[in-house]
């Protein structure tokens, strides 16, 4: 069973990002492959973001850096990286779409955290999304060991789905990290004079990332709205993380634990 919500659609991130950056005004610059190594104050009391070639100095810095905010010395033991991963098969010919018997362009998210997402893009290809693993170094905490190991276990996942499509290999499996905390709390808001962010998605961050960042943005401008005020309430201070080996052992057993819960929806 599931809940249909009308009029919703699957966004591609990818495409949305990719549009947005191609799409921004003129007063906007985009720099990439540029990472900010670091965040110092001048005499003047201006922010200076130290890049690789060059500085940026200005009075006011927002952060939409997600679970890297913590490198800034920032939400320091409050966030956890985390890393899911999704499969996607080949696009299905018009013999496999009929046996499957769906349309495209759908996607079924699970109520419950460690369960499994499935997706159908509107070029027809099955996407399983499942598995969380505690990545204290990030993408350099995975290997392919763990990749091939992942994708085994979406392989099962989608033949437990659909049977009739064993033959259909997956042609990519990736992953990314992001931040939860360990009340699952948002933070929204400012971190220093001048330093602002919107950080800790917990999981959730393509309509998190885009509504709180406009709310961000008004709130440094000084606008007032009922929007504002909402997220200004929903969300909070991430708590604090134990210490190590406490902090690893608990997230492993907590993954363990919500994923032995959820395993009628792996
Ligand atoms: C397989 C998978 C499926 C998912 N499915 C969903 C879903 O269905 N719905 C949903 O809402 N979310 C989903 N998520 C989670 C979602 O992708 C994240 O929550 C979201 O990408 C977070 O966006 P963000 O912009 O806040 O952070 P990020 O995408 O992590 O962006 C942070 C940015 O900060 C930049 N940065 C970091 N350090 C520096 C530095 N020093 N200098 C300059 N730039 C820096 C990085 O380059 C990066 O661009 C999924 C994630 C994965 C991996």
């Amino acid at each position: 069973r599931a809940i249909f919500t009308p009029g919703c659609y699957l966004m591609q991130p990818a495409a949305l990002v990719r549009g947005l950056g191609a799409s921004l005004p003129d007063n906007v610059e985009v720099l990439e492959e540029s990472p900010i190594q670091r965040l110092e104050k001048d005499a003047g009391g201006n922010w200076i973001l130290q890049g690789k070639e060059g500085l940026i100095r200005t009075p006011k810095v927002l952060l939409g850096t997600s679970i890297f905010t913590q490198e800034f010395g920032y939400l320091r033991n409050r966030l956890l990286p985390v890393m899911t991963f999704a499969s996607w098969t080949r696009p299905l010919s018009d013999e496999e779409m009929a046996t499957v018997g769906a349309q495209a362009d759908w996607g079924l998210t699970p109520a419950d955290h460690a369960g499994t997402t499935v997706r159908m893009t509107r070029d027809r290809r099955l996407i399983i999304r499942n598995t969380y693993k505690h990545v204290p170094r990030y993408g350099r905490s995975i290997n392919d060991a763990t990749r091939l190991k992942v994708r085994e276990d979406h392989h099962a996942a989608f033949l437990a789905r659909y049977p009739q499509l064993a033959h259909v290999p997956f042609t990519h499996t990736w992953g990314g990290v992001y931040a939860i905390s360990r009340n699952f709390t948002n933070f929204f808001g400012q971190l220093d004079d001048g330093v602002f962010a919107t950080a800790c998605d917990n999981g959730v961050g393509a309509a998190w990332g885009t509504i709180s960042g406009t709310l961000l943005a008004d709130k440094v401008l000084g606008a007032d709205s009922q929007r504002l005020d909402d997220i200004e309430t929903v969300t909070g201070m991430p708590s604090r993380n134990p210490p190590e080996p406490f902090l690893g052992l608990g997230v492993r057993s907590r993954i363990r634990w919500a994923a032995w819960n959820s395993r009628s929806e792996l």
